[in-house]
């Protein structure tokens, strides 16, 4: 099976597998796993932020920030397809209580100016704007980048505005790695970074929320109310410290697949729009006598799994258990077409 459906699918590797086996452990809740303590201390570190909180997952991730920086009834400004908006089950009303106001983006990334018009002025009848959340990537806007210099305008018009902002890093890396930025800078920037371990970089759960000492003490409590105070997850840990240190840059190799697949792509009939291709992720447009349900199912026929993300739209994610030869017999599936 050639599985492109996410890059959350990845197995991990027998390497991982002995880190994790050696690891460790002890009781996160009391604050004695060693192996989450250096994990949390790693992350935060490469960023340069002062703290970090292990989580099982990204959603878990960022519902915590949107909670910390907010009060309920507040409202939250983001992207119309965020990740904290669209694919968390509604979170940021059930956990937070708060009210979004979406922005029409430019495939899921926003601009200053953007954030300006949609701050609610002070007024008894609007809810108080206090947070600003982007996605770096962007999933929905095909692993979109972000360029660096509007990410600083949005932080000024933050500072000047009283707002937090948060970073959705799920996939940080990539943009990283295709744009030639640092950890650093982005923890200048941002009040709490969110970033994925389970995605591109391949272990098989957790997510690391980062922010100053203050924040990520609230955010342990909430944590715990959450249900995600685990106990020697040290062992889940572990492949986060193997990953950090072994599968960043070979992110790259992942990009170049997308390359390679999206030039194939681009001379088919069938295909019709392909947003840009920046990073790992392919969204592109099925066209004339299939939908976009045809082709997914055709292609699984062949043993190649991805999925329909519209009526028109299919998506395919790069990721490390992606080979050369997999890449290979992918296109040979679309030129049989
Ligand atoms: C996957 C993802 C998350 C977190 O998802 P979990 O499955 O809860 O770990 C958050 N943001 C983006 C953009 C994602 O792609």
């Amino acid at each position: 099976m050639i599985d492109f459906r996410s890059d959350t699918v990845t197995k991990p590797s027998q390497e991982m597998i002995q880190a994790m086996m050696a690891a460790p452990v002890g009781d996160d809740v009391f604050g004695e796993d060693p192996t989450i303590n250096l994990l949390e201390k790693t992350a935060a570190d490469m960023f340069g932020m002062e703290a970090g909180v292990f989580c099982p997952s990204g959603t878990m991730t960022n519902q915590i920030a949107i909670k910390v920086h907010t009060q309920a009834g507040d409202e939250v400004i983001c992207d119309k397809m965020s990740h904290v908006y669209l694919y968390e089950g509604g979170g940021i009303a059930f956990t937070s209580g708060c009210s979004v106001r979406l922005i029409d983006g430019d495939r899921g990334r926003i601009t200053a100016a953007q954030v300006i018009q949609s701050i609610n002025p002070e007024d008894v009848h609007k809810p108080i704007s206090t947070l600003v959340s982007v996605e770096n990537t962007a999933n929905r806007g095909g692993g979109a980048c972000y360029n660096f210099n509007e990410l600083e305008k949005i932080k000024t018009v933050c500072t000047e505005n009283n707002l937090k902002f948060h970073l959705d890093g799920a996939r940080i890396w990539n943009a990283l790695i295709a744009n030639n930025e640092t950890p650093k800078q982005y923890g200048a920037l941002f009040n709490s970074i969110s970033i994925c371990l389970s995605k591109g970089l391949g272990t098989p759960v957790g997510s690391v929320l980062l922010g100053d000492k203050d924040f990520i003490k609230k955010a342990r409590r909430w944590r715990k109310v959450f249900g995600g105070g685990m106990r020697q997850a040290g062992f889940i840990a572990a492949a986060g410290l193997y990953a950090l240190e072994n599968n960043i840059n070979r992110l790259a190799q992942d990009h170049e697949h997308a390359q390679i697949i999206a030039a194939v792509l681009k001379e088919k009939d069938f295909v019709g729009e392909i947003l840009p291709v920046e990073t790992n992720i392919i969204i592109f447009e099925i066209k004339g006598r299939l939908s976009a349900n045809d082709f997914v199912e055709k292609m699984k026929a062949n043993n190649i799994w991805m999925f329909a993300v519209s009526a028109t739209q299919v998506r395919m994610v790069l990721h490390l258990d992606i080979t050369p030869s997999m890449v290979a017999e992918t296109i040979d599936a679309f030129n049989r077409l």
